[in-house]
C-alpha cells in the first residue's frame, strides 16, 4: 500500500494542491500580486516579480504535471501562447514536422509568424508513422501531433511516432487538449512533450483561457521558465486559481463526457440525415483498433457530415441546448462549424487538401442530460 501511485482523481484533488502551509486553507490561495517584498538585497522568498513566479502558478505547474505524468509543467496565458512558447526556444533554419489535419490556428502561427523568422514547417500526414520519418531531415528539432485531430478525429499512434523521434534524435511533441490526461497520457507512451490548451476540457467550464507544457526533461523546463519570463505571456493567478478549480472534477466530468459523447456517436451514426460520423469509438472508425490501444475512453468529441453548407446551416439554426460556439471541452454542448469557424484561415483549398468539407459540423458533448442533447440533435436535423 505504502509505495502504491494514488489514482487519476486523488491526483487531481491533491498534488500541488495541498492545504496552505500558512493557514490551512484547503484551496490554493489567489496571489494576486506583482511583485514580493525582500529581506534585504539578494534575500528572498524565492519569489521576486510575478512575471516570473506566483505561487498560484507554481501550484498549478505541479499539478498538471503530475496528471501527465511529467518532471514539470509551464502554464502560459492560452493554448496558443503555449505552443508559441516552444517554437521560441528554436531558431533561424530549424526545421518542425507536423501533422496537416492539426487545430486552425496552430498552421496559422506556423505558417504566417514564425515562418517569417525562419523556421521550417512540414506538414504530412501522421496517421501513418512511415510519413514523420521520411519528412525528417537533419535539422528537424520537433515533431508536431494532434490526436485524435480537429476536427476529423483521425488518431496518430503516439508510441510508434516517438520511436521513429527517438532513432532519428528529435523530440516529439502531442497535443492532448482532446482527450486530457483522463483518457490519454502521451509521455507514458513516449512523448517529450505535451501541450495543452487548458481552455478547454482541464479548465472545462468555459470560463479561461490557458495553456500548459507538460515537460520531461529539465532542460526543456528551464528554458520555458525562461520564455516565461523574457517574452511574459504567463497565466494569471485568477486563471492559474479557475484551471486548478476545473481539474478536482476532471475525472468525473470526463467520464460523463465519454458516457454522453458515445451515446450521441451512436444516435448520429443512426440517423439517415448524417451522412458520415468521424468518432473514435464507432467500430466502424479506420482507427478504432488504435483508440482502445491508445486511449482508455473515447471522449466527446464528435464530427458528422450533414451533405452541404445549406444542410449545416439550417441544421445549427434550430439547435437549442446545443450552442453554436467556436471552443469545446466545457460542461455545455458547443456545436460549431470548422469550414467557417475554427477552419476558416485554412482557406477553401487547405480545407479540400485535407477533406474539411463545407457540410461538416463538430460538436463537443458537454454533460448536460444526454436525452435532451439527442432530442435536440434530433428536432435539428429534421430541419434538413
Ligand atoms: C483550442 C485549441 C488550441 C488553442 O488554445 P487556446 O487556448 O484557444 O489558445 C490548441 N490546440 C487545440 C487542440 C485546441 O482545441
Amino acid at each position: 500500500m505504502k509505495n502504491k501511485r494514488p489514482g487519476f482523481a486523488t491526483i487531481a484533488i491533491h498534488a500541488g494542491q495541498e492545504p496552505d502551509a500558512e493557514t490551512g486553507a484547503v484551496v490554493v490561495p489567489i496571489y494576486p500580486t506583482s511583485t514580493y517584498v525582500q529581506q534585504e538585497l539578494g534575500k528572498n522568498k524565492g519569489y521576486e516579480y510575478a512575471r516570473v513566479s506566483n505561487p498560484t502558478r507554481t501550484r498549478l505547474e505541479e499539478n498538471l504535471a503530475a496528471l501527465e505524468g511529467g518532471s514539470a509543467a509551464r502554464v502560459f496565458a492560452s493554448g496558443m501562447a503555449a505552443i508559441n512558447a516552444i517554437c521560441t526556444m528554436y531558431k533561424s533554419g530549424d526545421h518542425v514536422v507536423c501533422g496537416n489535419d492539426l487545430y486552425g490556428g496552430v498552421p496559422r502561427l506556423f505558417n504566417q509568424v514564425l515562418a517569417n523568422f525562419g523556421v521550417q514547417f512540414t506538414y504530412v500526414d501522421t496517421t501513418d508513422a512511415k510519413n514523420v520519418e521520411r519528412a525528417i531531415r537533419k535539422n528537424t528539432r520537433m515533431v508536431y501531433i494532434e490526436t485524435p485531430t480537429n476536427p476529423l478525429m483521425s488518431l496518430s499512434d503516439i508510441a510508434a511516432i516517438s520511436q521513429v523521434c527517438r532513432d532519428k534524435k528529435t523530440e516529439l511533441v502531442v497535443d492532448n487538449t482532446f482527450m486530457s490526461p483522463y483518457f490519454q497520457q502521451p509521455i507514458a507512451l513516449g512523448a517529450d512533450m505535451v501541450v495543452h490548451s487548458t481552455t478547454k476540457f482541464l479548465n472545462g467550464h468555459s470560463d479561461g483561457l490557458g495553456g500548459v507544457v507538460v515537460c520531461t526533461k529539465k532542460e526543456q523546463a528551464d528554458k520555458l521558465a525562461f520564455v516565461q519570463k523574457a517574452a511574459g505571456a504567463i497565466l494569471s493567478p485568477f486563471e492559474c486559481w479557475l484551471v486548478l478549480r476545473g481539474v478536482k472534477t476532471l475525472a468525473v466530468r470526463m467520464e460523463q463526457h465519454d458516457r454522453n459523447g458515445r451515446l450521441v456517436a451512436e444516435f448520429l451514426a443512426r440517423h439517415k440525415k448524417v451522412k458520415k460520423v468521424f468518432y473514435p469509438g464507432l467500430e466502424e472508425h479506420p482507427q478504432h483498433d488504435l483508440a482502445r490501444r491508445q486511449m482508455t475512453a473515447f471522449g466527446s468529441m464528435i464530427t458528422f457530415e450533414t451533405g452541404s453548407l445549406s444542410n449545416a446551416k439550417k441544421l445549427l439554426k434550430k439547435v437549442r441546448v446545443c450552442s453554436l460556439a467556436e471552443s469545446l471541452g466545457g460542461v455545455e454542448t458547443l456545436i460549431s462549424h470548422p469550414a467557417t469557424m475554427t477552419h476558416a484561415a485554412l482557406g477553401e483549398k487547405g480545407r479540400r487538401e485535407i477533406g474539411i468539407t463545407d457540410g461538416l459540423v463538430r460538436i463537443s458533448v458537454g454533460i448536460e442530460n444526454v436525452e435532451d442533447i439527442v432530442d435536440d440533435l434530433d428536432q435539428a436535423l429534421a430541419a434538413i
